[in-house]
């Protein structure tokens, strides 16, 4: 796949379409993947987390989750495609595993977000083989109860950093060939939570609706991720390649 140098990560150069066949494409080679949905907050998480960084700069593949980071790509003068959401990702793929007959399997989000969106998917038509909410203390166990669960796809709604350190720690036990972190997309599916209105989606003003609905300490701090993200494109910064 042909990727861009955003400030020291590899993101993939894909129209939406094309990363749906990419993720296709993981299903059905088999073995495990794990791909990450990069935005300026997870950007400024890599600079001072060396575990992070180890999980990302190892991941199959890397998209542009938010318009900071197509921003990023357009000022070095190496453009992407366009944003391609996790949210959008997972929705799309959740689709073709219905369509595919993939064995899918949810980690995360509360149990009656959890229930509601294994519901909406089962009567969806979705082969949903494994299901645990995101509030377990034994990760080593449900990483197990993963892999003897086998599913094709895994979706792992455990906020960020916490879901790509849950991926990372744990994929070469779970084997599972696509593993994606969807950030809070259970709580959309379930209704408990809105996406931006098209209109926002489309303008890349995302980021905007969902810094006025978000209570006050997590708007501070998504602030605080997006001044830093642009403060630190702007003084030419990178993430470091090496792990560590
Ligand atoms: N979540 C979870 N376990 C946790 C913390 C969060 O399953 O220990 C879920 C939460 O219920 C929600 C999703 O992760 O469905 C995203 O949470 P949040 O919006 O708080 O994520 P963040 O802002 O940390 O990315």
């Amino acid at each position: 796949m042909q990727t861009v140098d955003v400030a020291g990560v590899a993101v993939g150069a894909l129209d939406a379409g094309g990363w749906v066949d990419h993720l296709c494409a993981c299903v059905s080679r088999g073995g495990a993947h794990h791909h990450v949905s990069l935005n300026a907050a997870k950007w400024v998480a890599l600079r001072t987390d060396p575990e992070l960084r180890r999980i990302v700069h190892s991941a199959t593949s890397v998209a542009a989750d938010g318009v900071g980071i197509v921003w990023a790509a357009r000022l070095a003068g190496t453009p992407l495609p366009q944003r391609v959401p996790g949210a959008d990702l997972a929705e799309a793929l959740i689709r073709q595993g219905i369509v595919r007959s993939w064995r899918v399997g949810l980690l995360g989000a509360r149990p009656p977000v959890l229930q509601r969106v294994v519901e909406q998917l089962s009567t969806a038509g979705a082969d949903l083989v494994f299901a645990h909410h995101g509030y377990f203390h034994d990760a080593a166990a449900i990483a197990d109860a993963i892999a003897g669960a086998r599913p094709e796809l895994l979706l792992v709604a455990l906020g960020s950093p916490r879901a790509e350190r849950f991926i990372g720690r744990h994929l070469a036990r779970m084997q599972v060939p696509l593993v994606l972190g969807v950030g809070g997309t259970l709580d959309v599916w379930a209704g408990g939570a809105r996406r931006a209105p098209r209109l926002a989606q489309r303008a890349g003003l995302e980021w905007a609706w969902r810094l006025a609905l978000s209570p006050r300490a997590r708007f501070q701090r998504a602030l605080v991720d997006t001044v830093r993200f642009a403060a630190a494109i702007a003084r030419g910064e990178r993430v470091p390649m090496e792990p560590s």
